[in-house]
């Protein structure tokens, strides 16, 4: 890369200098960065000074495919050549975005409706945050407008969405939830089920807490129930046996919408091609991002089931212009990006080789680490996983967050030359590679990691 022309700053002070880093403690950016990421192929990355990774984590949670997949780059190319821009507003429309609705369509669980473009998981969110309401309104149910999420749920960081997600640190000083946004128990079983209690047992408590804050709430100002199938950036929490089961039966009783928020379980990464088919979730919305395009560039849906489309089009008469929609909304470029990453992910049949490859992966982490000095608990299902830390594993004491354990250990892994997360509640370190990792890889992964957390306190 050149040097911009007028001053002889290097890449990293003119990034220092000018870039205003997301998720980064802004007084700290000038110590310890920037790492200058500029090449990739498969499951690796190269820096700037010629560093190699493994990525773990497939850029955030994302790079399904894996990098440097040329069929994606020609399909963008060629849409570029075409037509770059063509917007879908009034009717207006594009030929991949068709395609990728109609795709999309026929891929999701359940009988899905209609699908609405948008460019992040956190505005598709948004997007859905303001369906709900809209639908409640043209039923004639002005009061039925709360949405209940999670606690350590991860759904975005826009207003609403970052409401809906159930961690303090997306709320502290951006004055925010938003009121309307409620959030019930995590589904943790480590950490949150009595001594004793069985999973199916703790799986019925989390949906009496759920049934219980509906009935304090009112059941005629509940409108709809957001999960992640496993929890991502909040731990990466697979939920108790039976969880969905018991939590459908309680929004069935009270009339309240499931939102089923795919975007990192979607396109392959559990082993199947959605969270919804894993754990059996009826869906009545489904949001989906990331893997739709492996990140390569930038796309997103919010999808509605066929019923709730029928309510929304046949009410929506008197309202006339359904009055929401980005200048991007259905890119042309972005879904000629998804109907190539599409093709490779069901040609490659990338779903089963993240069971085959996951199931190996998740054999390794529990024998390396359980029952190792500070291992609390390994977890994880396909492709994605968390290892956590704890002071005192036979009593499940954590660190004391201050220690910060998880991020110097997510540190010294990347100077060993991995990519891992530290998840911002607790001391977990996730997992979440692209889904065409080697078991090779998969074994260096985590011999890198078990180095990083040798001797850390
Ligand atoms: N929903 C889930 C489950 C996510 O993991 C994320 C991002 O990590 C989002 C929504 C927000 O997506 P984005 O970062 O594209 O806005």
């Amino acid at each position: 890369m050149t040097l911009h022309p007028t001053h002889n700053l290097s890449v990293e002070e003119l990034d220092r200098q000018s870039v205003f880093h997301p998720f980064t403690a802004l007084a700290q950016h000038n110590e310890s960065g920037p790492r200058i990421m500029v090449s990739g192929s498969g499951v690796r990355l190269k820096d700037r000074a010629g560093r190699e990774y493994i990525d773990a984590l497939a850029g955030l949670w994302c790079v399904n495919i894996g990098y440097g997949r040329t069929e994606i780059a020609e399909a963008v190319d060629r849409q570029l050549r075409e037509l770059p821009y063509y917007h879908s507003f009034a009717s207006m429309g594009t030929e991949p975005a068709a395609h990728v609705a109609d795709r999309l369509k026929r891929m999701l669980p359940g009988e899905m409706g209609r699908v609405f473009f948008g460019l992040s998981g956190s505005d598709a969110n948004d997007t859905q945050v303001k369906l709900v309401w809209y639908y409640n309104n043209l039923l004639g149910r002005p009061r039925k407008k709360k949405i209940i999420a999670r606690k350590r749920a991860y759904h975005g960081v826009t207003v609403a969405a970052a409401s809906l997600t159930g961690l303090p640190v997306l709320h502290n000083a951006f004055d925010l939830p938003i009121d309307r946004i409620l959030h019930t128990v995590t589904p943790h079983h480590y950490w949150n089920a009595e001594p004793g209690m069985s999973e199916e047992d703790f799986a019925r408590h989390c949906a009496a807490e759920l049934d219980a804050l509906i009935e304090r709430e009112g059941p005629d100002t509940v409108a709809a129930f957001i999960a992640e199938p496993v929890m991502g950036a909040g731990g990466v929490i697979v939920p108790p046996k039976g969880y969905f089961q018991e939590i459908q039966k309680v929004l069935k009783k009270h009339d309240v919408l499931m939102i089923a928020d795919e975007v990192i379980c979607g396109f392959g990464r559990l082993g199947r091609m959605f969270g919804c088919e894993v754990f059996g979730i009826e869906p009545d919305m489904v949001t989906v991002a990331k893997g739709i395009t492996s990140g390569y560039v930038p796309l997103s849906a919010s999808v509605v089931s066929e019923k709730m489309w029928q309510v929304l089009m046949e009410e929506s008469r008197t309202l006339g212009v359904f009055g929401h929609g980005y200048t991007y909304t259905a890119h042309p470029v972005s879904c000629a990006a998804a109907m190539a990453n599409l093709d490779i992910l069901e040609g490659e049949k990338l779903a089963d080789r993240a069971a085959e490859t996951g199931a190996y992966m998740q054999t390794l982490l529990r024998e390396t680490f359980e029952g190792q000095p500070a291992i609390g608990e390994v977890r994880g299902i396909g492709l994605i996983a968390a290892v956590e830390l704890v002071a005192d594993p036979a009593a499940r004491t954590p660190f004391d967050p201050a220690l910060k354990v998880a991020g110097r250990v997510a540190a010294r892994a990347l100077d060993n030359g991995l990519i891992t997360r530290a998840l911002p509640n607790g001391d977990s370190l996730a997992f979440s590679p692209p889904l065409v990792i080697s078991r090779a890889d998969v074994e260096a992964c985590v011999e890198r990691l078990a180095a990083s957390i040798a001797g850390v306190r």
